[in-house]
């Protein structure tokens, strides 16, 4: 059967589902995408999207409609003893491209139009998936108020939580007390210039930092859970971290009483299968660590393009998906050992003091840093340009 016969259907309405749905339905005859939201809304998140992951939507030609969305050209790195390092992304002679403050909810708004502008593709929200079906030559999937949809093949981009993972035994226990608390602030100072910060505090929590716009900041933390239990409510410890920094007290404005403070859990989740037996994981649901740099967009936008690529080489759907698997792995391999030594780094403030410094030093340091998080330069050729930078 030719992919042209094959139907699809796909779980979750996130970066990761609304791509794959609009880049496959040029090769599939119908695919249906379906998610639990009523509607599309702005999820907690950091919102900020690196590099390499604003080249990917410009090459796929979405970025040049989504002018709405303010830059970052560097990321200020604040240390436990607040030791600061501002670093710049770097730019190459054939990479010129920033990081960008990216509205969730406008972001995925746009995606949806694009997937909406598809003559073959069904979209169904207020779709809870609670039941995931293998049948003799298909997959079936049921919503809790017993709907259902069946197709050849199963995308699932349902996050670091997916039903799909869960119910099938693919997602593997990962020992993570960390959860993160997130919510928007206001800027105390008129000053508005465009670097994303990550304040690294003496508790073993980090804060994300992203100025959206002139009026708003998106503020996440991440902590040990047991930290949550210690307050009345989760307001009141985003104010304890914002004043248990001189700098962010000098910054910040504390969340107003009303302000919502979203908790968010697990940050870890391990997927064992990814690809096989026409079902495929892209996004989250593939597997994700700890937000701390900010890659998880680009990861999940990353994930549908290689999967588009793979079913494109390959005209067998067996093939297809063993190739997207290899080529994940590959893509993925050297920033999971990364990620791995950022988690151990920052629960070791003398570490993170250390590194603070040695970034600090030269300019060139701290640009070829974030070059590596920004996924500018991979973790190797980033370490070799720490090594040799020349500029004070
Ligand atoms: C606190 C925090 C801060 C972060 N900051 C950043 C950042 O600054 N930059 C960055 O790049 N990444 C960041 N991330 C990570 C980023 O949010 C994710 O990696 C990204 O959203 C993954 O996209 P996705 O499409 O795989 O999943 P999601 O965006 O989670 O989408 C999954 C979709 O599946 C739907 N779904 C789930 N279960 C079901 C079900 N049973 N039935 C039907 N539908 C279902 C959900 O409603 C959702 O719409 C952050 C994460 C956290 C927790």
């Amino acid at each position: 059967m030719s992919y042209k016969n094959k139907e699809i259907i796909i779980i979750g309405a996130g970066p990761a589902g609304l791509l794959s749905a609009y880049l496959l339905s040029d090769i599939f005859k119908k695919i249906t995408l379906v998610d639990r939201l009523k509607y599309i809304k702005r999820k907690a998140c950091g919102e900020y999207l690196c590099p390499r992951g604003v080249e990917l939507l410009i090459q796929l030609q979405i970025l040049d409609k989504f002018e709405e969305f303010n830059d970052l050209i560097g990321m200020r790195i604040i240390s436990p003893q607040e030791t600061e390092v501002e670093t710049h992304f770097p730019e190459l002679s054939n990479f010129k491209f920033k990081g960008l403050s990216l509205n969730r909810e406008v972001f995925e708004k746009k995606l949806l139009q694009l997937v909406r502008g598809k003559s073959n593709i069904d979209i169904e929200f207020n779709f809870t998936v609670n039941e995931v079906l293998r049948k003799k030559d298909f997959w079936s999937i049921n919503s809790l108020d017993n709907k259902t949809v069946s197709g050849d093949i199963l995308i699932a981009a349902d996050g670091r939580s997916s039903i799909v993972a869960k119910k099938l035994g693919h997602l593997k226990a990962v020992k993570n007390k960390r959860v993160a608390l997130h919510c928007y602030l206001t800027k105390k100072r008129d000053s508005y210039d465009r670097f994303g910060e990550m304040h690294i505090l003496k508790n073993n929590s980090y804060c994300g930092i992203n100025p959206i716009d002139e009026n708003e900041v998106n503020f996440s933390i991440v902590c040990d859970n047991t930290k949550v239990q210690k307050f009345k409510n989760k307001r009141e410890l985003i104010i304890e971290s914002i004043n248990s920094s001189n700098l962010l007290k000098s910054k910040f404005n504390i969340p107003p009483e009303n302000e919502k403070v979203n908790l968010v859990f697990p940050l870890n989740a391990k997927n064992s299968f990814v690809a096989g037996d026409n079902l495929v994981y892209v996004g989250d649901s593939a597997g994700f660590i700890d937000p701390l740099t900010g890659e998880g967009i680009y990861n999940a936008l990353k994930s549908s393009v290689l999967l588009y690529e793979s079913i494109q080489d390959k005209k067998d759907i067996t093939k297809a998906l063993m190739h997207y698997k290899r080529k994940k792995n590959i893509f993925f391999f050297q920033k999971t050992i990364l990620n791995n030594f950022f988690q151990f780094v920052i629960k070791k403030p003398w570490l993170c003091e250390l590194i603070a410094n040695f970034l600090a030093r030269k300019r060139d340091r701290g640009d070829a840093f974030v070059g590596i998080v920004g996924n500018i330069y991979s973790p190797l050729q980033g370490a070799m340009r720490l090594l040799v930078s020349r500029r004070g």
